[in-house]
């Protein structure tokens, strides 16, 4: 497929070599095995990927989500799965955006050296879902310390990350003017937390995912853990969310260039009543949809990682992204599977694996009716419906 002109060509080219050293076979088997890509994210952060957002005075390279969206992509789009590790790039602007200078000083520096991972973030809660400024997980202060009370479900990366952002309620919801007040960020030390209070359940899904439900018991944590202020947890976590919603659409990209490359290259050789299945339009249209809509995409991507790396105001833009994207990839998917006819369902052939991976995103990290809803009452101004 023929790439759009962008600036970094060089970003994509070298990410691509690394990725090449990890061929179809290699994401299949940690599939089959599910287990973690351990030697594809350590390659990752060997060669400073990982420590993309971080600026350069932390031992970072200093990019923005624009590049980090072209990593992402690019891990997809060779027919990896970045839901291994993104987590890392989008919790990093909330600690680089919200943290202190010593919380920087302190952590950056060890994440950039790959001594330490910061993949995890957990917000959602099982009697909560999407309403996130009602959920019930506390930190309540005790001198030098906070306690957490809670639970928390499908919070990914938890067992191959060193650190966790965590939201939790510092101020009862009925002591506050807006319902998202009163929430706040910390960062949580995983091991020492699995050892204090923090229990950790894994979910078997639908995707390679190692994701989990997480029980807290009284955890007590360093105050000093908290990032930012008390009780504007929620405004920071946005910015976590907005990148989030941002990589996560690049990724989709990546998902749907390798389905439409697949496919392509399929049905130009596969032969079905004397000729390619290739010439039929019936064939052509679904996939030329699709990679129309992965170009569109593409460009509201761009548009989300230039606002969020200016620092304006970005959630139109990255919701709308990850909508178009996430859309898209899955046309893309639809496409590719129904012309592989059955080769679509044997493991030996990705498609199904990849099909799979990219259905997580009509639902996560946002599920697309909370987008719409999103641009139907923030951007054209309709009543609020909840
Ligand atoms: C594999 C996986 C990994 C995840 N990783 C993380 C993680 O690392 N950290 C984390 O915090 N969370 C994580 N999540 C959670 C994810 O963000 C949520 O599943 C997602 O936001 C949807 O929330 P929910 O599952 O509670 O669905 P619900 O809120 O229960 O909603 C269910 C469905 O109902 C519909 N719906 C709900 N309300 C409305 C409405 N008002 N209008 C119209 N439709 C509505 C939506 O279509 C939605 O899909 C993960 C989830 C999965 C599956």
């Amino acid at each position: 497929m023929r790439e759009l002109a962008d600036e970094f060509t060089d970003i994509r080219d070298a990410v691509r070599a690394l990725c090449a050293e990890f061929p179809p076979e290699y994401h299949r088997r940690i599939d089959e095995e599910r287990a973690y890509p351990e030697e594809f994210v350590d390659a990752l952060t060997r060669n400073g990927w990982m420590a993309a957002l971080i600026p350069e005075k932390y031992g970072g390279s200093g990019l923005g989500l624009a590049e980090a969206a072209v990593i992402m992509e690019e891990i997809n789009r060779a027919g990896g799965n970045s839901g291994a590790c993104h987590g890392q790039m989008y919790n990093m602007n909330t600690l680089v955006r919200h943290g202190s200078e010593e919380q920087r000083q302190f952590y950056l520096p060890k994440i950039a050296a790959g001594e330490l991972r910061l993949q995890s973030m957990g917000v959602t809660e099982p009697t909560t879902g999407t309403d996130t400024t009602k959920i019930k997980t506390t930190a309540v202060r005790k001198g030098d310390r906070y306690v957490i009370n809670g639970q928390k479900v499908w919070i990914s990366r938890v067992q191959h990350s060193d650190l966790m952002i965590l939201l939790a309620r510092t101020t009862p919801l009925d002591q506050v003017k807006k319902k998202s007040e009163g929430l706040s960020i910390f960062l949580v030390d995983i091991k020492a937390a699995m050892q204090a209070g923090m229990q950790v359940t894994p979910i078997r899904n639908m995707v390679n995912h190692e994701t989990n439900e997480l029980f807290f018991d009284n955890l007590e944590i360093p105050a000093e853990n908290l990032i930012g202020t008390e009780g504007q947890g929620f405004k920071y976590i946005l910015t976590g969310l907005n990148a989030e919603r941002t990589l996560i659409a690049a990724e989709c990209i990546g998902d749907g260039k390798w389905f439409t490359d697949k496919i392509t290259d399929y049905v130009r050789e596969r032969e079905v009543f004397g000729r390619p299945i290739g010439q039929n339009q019936g064939v052509q249209f679904p996939i030329a949809q699709a990679h129309i809509e992965i170009e569109a995409a593409a460009l509201m991507t761009r548009k989300a990682c230039r606002l969020f790396d200016a620092g304006e105001p970005c959630g139109a833009e990255a919701n709308m992204a990850k909508y178009l994207a996430a859309k898209a990839s899955w046309e893309a998917a639809e496409a590719c599977l129904q012309f592989h006819g059955g080769f679509g369902f044997a493991a030996e052939y990705d498609v199904e694996r990849k099909f799979r991976e990219t259905r997580l995103y009509q639902v996560a990290p946002i599920s697309t009716n909370l987008i719409l809803s999103y641009v139907a009452e923030h951007v054209l101004g309709m009543p609020r419906s909840f």
